[in-house]
């Protein structure tokens, strides 16, 4: 066995660990980071990557579908299209290859340490790794768990077999004749959507009385007409029981109370992802928890001294910029600076059909802090931009404080929206009023055009409405 030791240990991999371990390379700490599956974690590997891969091409091909179709508006006509979906998923692969590659060489550019294997605590400040060239044991003065996070499975539905997760709906070798997906949260929608748009008759089985039930309606409206259109059955306030005893069938309860069942070569579930903490020894360092997720405070320092966490094992929103954004904190702060977690908003991207972008507070989330609100919205059948790209559907809402017109937040559900998510941001982050937005040329002819008329909307002189 080897022994080596370090300043910074990371680890994971994922955009949390290889954002701390770059950003501490790059302020000449010395730094390892091991990673027991591959560079890039979950987002690279199996989520957000592979996932909009997937989501762009179901989307060409359903353009085309339409157009063959005759259902497309500006008087292209189309031979129907065929898939092969084997050339699909290779080059999704590719794309996530290349990447790995990517985080690999960032990695070593930056000077930091890449350990391949399994890291086990030994104590708070030695691990333990299975490595492919023999055991390594690895002491630093400061670990960073980066663990990330996994799928959560239904204790009468286990994985296996044609009950799938998100990792295996990404590596499909053909699109399923029926999918059930249970959980119409992010991933199910997504994924739902992608593959229903390659040709698979999917239904959700979403257990809230509406689909994204983390979104107001008014955001996750626009999706489930989409869905709707798309022939996705979307059954809401129903119940998953048991796998049924002929070979395809799924026993659900409907929102009425009705015992049915539902017909399905492969279910899709998705009904969150919970922490990675165990199997790594972490039991050892009896941190505080916060729920299933490890305590942190706002520097992402754990109840020990000298271990710290971030991204999705430190819980909510589990996004892979939050992880990056914490990576990045804590690396400047193991190099002696002054940081503190002092962002206003953390964006969220629902990258369904039409995307759903947020950032900041809704509209009864500023109400429920006490705030007195003025909240306009701007709906894209009124914006130029959306009818020229045939996608009237969905809106942009500004939320700002009543007395000093302070925006506390912005959602937005629109066609291919997510790009806005920049502007949102800023806005919240330099401390934008609706003044400041609505003295800000926007471009025309463009969607982000629905901001400027939601801003000016609440300041009593929108243009276009
Ligand atoms: P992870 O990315 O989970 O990485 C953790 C890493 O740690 C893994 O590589 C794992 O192998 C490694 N590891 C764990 N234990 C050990 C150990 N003991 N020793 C060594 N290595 C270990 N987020 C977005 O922001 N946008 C999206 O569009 C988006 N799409 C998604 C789509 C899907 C299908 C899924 C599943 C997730 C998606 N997410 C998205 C969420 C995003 O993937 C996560 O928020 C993000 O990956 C969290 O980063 P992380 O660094 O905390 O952990
Ligand atoms: P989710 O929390 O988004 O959705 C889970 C859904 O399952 C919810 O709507 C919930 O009501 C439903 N549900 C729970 N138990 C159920 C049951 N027994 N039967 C039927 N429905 C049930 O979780 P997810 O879709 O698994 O995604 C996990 C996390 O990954 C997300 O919260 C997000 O943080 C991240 N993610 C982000 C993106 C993105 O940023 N675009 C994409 C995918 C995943």
């Amino acid at each position: 066995m080897t022994e080596i030791t370090c300043k910074l240990l990371v680890i994971g991999a994922g955009p949390g660990g290889y954002t701390c371990a770059i950003r501490a390379g790059q302020l000449g700490i010395d730094t390892i980071i091991v990673e027991a599956e591959k560079p890039g974690g979950t987002c690279l590997n199996v989520g957000c990557i592979p996932s909009k891969a997937l989501i762009h091409a179901a989307g060409e091909y359903e353009i085309i579908a339409r157009a063959a179709d005759g259902k497309n508006a500006f008087g292209i006509s189309a031979a129907p299209p065929s898939l092969n979906f084997a050339r699909t998923i290779a080059w999704k692969d590719d794309i996530v290859r290349r990447l790995n590659g990517g985080v690999a060489g960032l990695l070593k550019r930056a000077g930091a340490r890449y350990v391949a294997g399994r890291a086990s605590f030994r104590d708070g400040k030695t691990v333990e790794v299975e490595t492919p060239s023999g055991r390594q044991v690895i002491r630093a003065e400061t670990v960073v768990i980066a663990t990330g996070s996994e799928p959560v499975a239904l204790p009468f539905l286990p994985f296996g077999g044609r009950v799938i997760s998100s990792t295996e709906a990404l590596a499909l070798t053909e699109i399923p004749k029926k999918l059930v997906v249970v959980g119409g949260g992010y991933i199910g929608l997504e994924l739902g959507t992608a593959l229903a748009k390659m040709g698979a008759a999917v239904t959700v089985v979403e257990a809230a009385p509406h689909i994204l039930p983390q979104y107001d309606v008014d955001l996750s409206e626009p999706i489930a007409r989409r869905l709707t259109a798309l022939g996705v059955t979307v059954l809401t306030g129903a119940k998953v029981q048991a796998l049924g005893t002929e070979s395809a069938a799924l026993a659900i309860e409907t929102a009425s109370g009705e015992q049915t069942s539902l017909e399905a070569d492969k279910i899709l579930v998705t009904v969150g992802r919970r922490p990675a903490t165990s199997g790594f020894g972490l039991e050892i360092l009896d941190l505080d928890m916060d729920g299933p997720f490890i305590r942190i405070d706002d520097r992402c320092r754990t109840s020990m001294h000298g271990v710290s966490a971030i991204g999705d094992v430190t819980g909510e929103p589990m996004l892979a910029h939050r992880a990056m954004a914490q990576g990045e904190m804590v690396a400047e702060i193991v190099a002696g600076r002054r940081r503190a977690w002092d962002r206003i908003s953390i964006p969220a991207i629902c990258f369904t059909d039409p995307e759903i972008v947020t950032v900041g507070l809704s509209p009864n989330e500023a109400s429920s802090r006490g705030f007195e609100v003025k909240t306009d919205l701007f709906p894209f059948k009124a914006n130029g931009r959306a009818l020229t790209l045939d996608r009237e559907d969905g809106f942009i809402r500004t939320v700002a404080r009543a007395d000093n017109h302070l925006l506390l937040g912005i959602q937005g559900v629109g066609a291919g929206i997510a790009e806005l998510s920049a502007a949102f941001g800023l806005a919240l982050e330099m401390g934008a009023r609706l003044e400041d937005v609505a003295m800000t040329i926007h471009a025309h002819p463009t969607q982000g055009e629905a901001f400027h008329e939601a801003a000016l909307k609440s300041l009593g002189h929108a243009i276009h409405i």
